[in-house]
């Protein structure tokens, strides 16, 4: 193991945004509810039962790219709604219209309270930039690049493969691992030579799909166990627990 605390072949660095770098797994988590409360609530009437914003958000939406994870829950309680057009207006009762909602209202939190970094996170993207290898962010975001910019930390990654680029490139969302492959692949790296930094349930799948040298689990939630069950090889709390910055 290096003083990174990553194998010694590893030679690139594949970051998840929300949750790995940022502090917004509970922002998106919240408007994931706030939307699928509202509609349920339309759609059951007052004994409707509620989004779970831990089981139903870890299981069923984190990590996947907006419009597969309406899906996905929706498809949990059995219900089954038109895509609909990707403009679709927030709120329609149609996968895009629901995904533009939640949006909304991500956006909307976002701009209220503004985002915040882990540090652990930063100065090991410092630490891992220092020993020489390479970096990219992996997001199913599509508001990937307006949030790095605003904690100031664009410049810490070679590549950026999110919800934008995925969509030009036509790559399927995690927990498929092509939006990684596509990382690993601009990088020059074999997928055994990048390790992979996740939150989500979703991105050890795509980790272990993919076939990378390492897959680091990062719980913020108290989910160890479920990390190590989707793949991860070591989970963490924090980045800084792995080394690289003493
Ligand atoms: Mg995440």
């Amino acid at each position: 193991m290096t003083q990174l605390g990553l194998p010694d072949d590893i030679h690139a660095c594949l970051f998840d945004l929300d949750g790995v770098v940022t502090k917004t797994a509970v922002v998106h988590a919240a408007a994931w509810k706030e939307m699928f409360d509202a509609y349920l609530r339309e759609r059951d009437g007052e004994d409707y039962r509620p989004f779970d914003a831990a089981a139903d958000y870890d299981e069923y939406v984190d990590g996947r790219p907006r419009a597969d994870g309406v899906r996905t829950f929706l498809a949990s309680r059995g219900i089954d709604l038109p895509d609909g057009e990707p403009d679709d207006p927030p709120g329609a009762q149609t996968v895009h219209g629901l995904g533009n909602r939640k949006n909304e209202l991500v956006l909307q939190k976002i701009r209220t309270d503004g985002v915040e970094a882990y540090e652990g996170t930063l100065r090991y993207l410092e630490a891992v930039r220092a020993h020489g290898l390479s970096t990219a962010i992996v997001s199913s975001s599509a508001n990937c690049r307006d949030v790095l910019r605003s904690i100031g930390a664009e410049h810490f990654f070679d590549v950026r493969i999110d919800g934008v680029v995925a969509a030009e490139r036509k790559l399927p969302g995690k927990p498929n691992p092509d939006t990684f492959l596509a990382a690993a692949e601009d990088l020059g790296v074999q997928p055994s030579e990048a390790a992979v930094f996740e939150d989500a349930l979703a991105g050890m799948d795509a980790g272990r799909a993919g076939r990378f040298g390492y897959v680091v689990g990062v719980d913020r939630v108290g989910q160890t166990d479920a990390l190590y069950a989707h793949g991860a090889d070591i989970v963490v709390k924090d980045l800084a627990e792995l080394g690289g910055t003493e």
